[in-house]
């Protein structure tokens, strides 16, 4: 095994750094996960994640990575209709795979990789076409590109037989993401992202919509079953045993969450992407070969992705000095490097991160 990172350094767009005192909060005592004491504990992370969402319906949470609420916002957000998947890198495919896999009729919309999809032309497809569910992730980690949630939910609001599914796992937390405002029918993430927990724990919101859609959906199973998971939820429970450790650690978390306020974290990711693509612009300018991989103005303030042909040995020199980064992720696997600038780091961290680059790629 080699050294330990020293605090600070870990740039992976997921999983991403975990505070040490976080970390830490996991190691509490045991408790039963019937009873009062899960139940406090239930009720204070409730209150913590609403906000996170901007919601002020419950926050289902479940014991599995993000792709199991990926799952479940198909298994209950689909009844016999088609799908219409927006698809525009690894993780919207991944979300229209597990649409098929669910056995689902499945459209896919696919636009050039590090592209968003035009609100507009949805329009225009929901107008000639039926769909029971559009699939999109809001912030495509494997090309840092953004959808334009806000617009997109504004013209799925005039199909009501049409749910939205947002996969939102580099967005919620680290996104200016407004749930109930925007009129988002079924919105996820996972914990080891922009929330800066260990890995393990998803959370999604379901509106009324989605909910009546799930307790119709003939194949929405047990364990995902966001019907049941709602109304256990309603009770400060959950149907199975949770990942109570790290339980722990989310109601530390968004108590420091809280105190930050989701305005200043949202500033925070928005100041580490300007200075991350900045710090890029100078490196084309001074004659080094690398470009931001997504489309201008559609660019993910948690994920900032760059094409250079150097991807596997800019990762490798990184990591020799101490510092990570992620590479390049399915297709873009080795002409990309991505750095997650997500969680808890902060400008200083960042700044630290980029002189580390400058030396290796200039
Ligand atoms: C990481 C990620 C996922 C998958 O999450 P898991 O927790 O690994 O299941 C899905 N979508 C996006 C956009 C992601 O970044």
């Amino acid at each position: 095994m080699s050294q330990p990172l020293e605090p600070g350094r870990f740039f992976l767009p997921g999983p991403t750094e975990v505070r040490p005192d976080v970390l830490a909060a996991q190691a509490g005592p045991m408790i039963g996960h019937r009873g009062k004491a899960i139940q406090e504990l239930m009720a204070s992370i409730d209150e913590g994640l609403k906000p996170v969402f901007q919601t002020m319906r419950p926050v289902i949470i479940s014991t599995s990575s993000a792709t199991g609420l990926m799952e479940a916002a198909v298994r209950n957000g689909v009844l016999d209709g088609m799908v219409l998947s927006l698809v525009n890198g690894a993780f919207s495919d991944r979300f229209a795979e597990i649409a098929r896999m669910c056995g689902c009729d499945v459209d896919v919309w696919d636009v050039e990789w590090g592209t968003a999809h035009s609100p507009d032309e949805l329009a225009e497809r929901l107008a000639n076409a039926h769909y029971d569910a559009v699939t999109l992730s809001q912030s495509e980690t494997s090309t840092g590109a953004l959808q334009d949630l806000e617009a997109i939910a504004g013209v799925m609001n005039q199909f009501q037989e049409t749910l939205l599914l947002v996969d939102s796992v580099t967005g919620i937390g680290g996104v200016e993401t407004l749930t109930d405002e925007w009129g988002i029918d079924f919105i996820l993430t996972g914990s080891q992202k922009a929330l800066a927990l260990p890995p393990g724990l998803a959370f999604g919101v379901a509106n009324d919509a989605m909910l009546d859609r799930a307790a119709k959906a003939p194949g929405r199973g047990w364990y995902f079953d966001l019907d049941r998971l709602h109304s256990q939820l309603l009770e400060h429970q959950t149907p199975a045993t949770p990942a109570i450790s790290l339980l722990f650690a989310l109601d530390f978390q968004l108590k420091r969450i809280g105190a930050e306020t989701m305005d200043a974290r949202w500033k925070r990711h928005l100041e580490m992407q300007h200075r991350t693509l900045d710090w890029a612009r100078e490196m084309k300018e001074r004659g080094v070969a690398v470009d931001i991989f997504a489309q201008e103005g559609h660019r993910s303030p948690t994920v900032t992705c760059l094409s250079t042909e150097r991807s596997r040995e800019v990762v490798f020199e990184v990591f020799s000095r101490g510092w990570v980064i992620g590479g390049g992720y399915g297709r873009l696997k080795d002409s990309t490097i991505r750095i997650g600038h997500m969680g808890d780091h902060t400008i200083d961290e960042l700044e630290g991160l980029l002189s580390v680059l400058t030396e290796v790629m200039a």
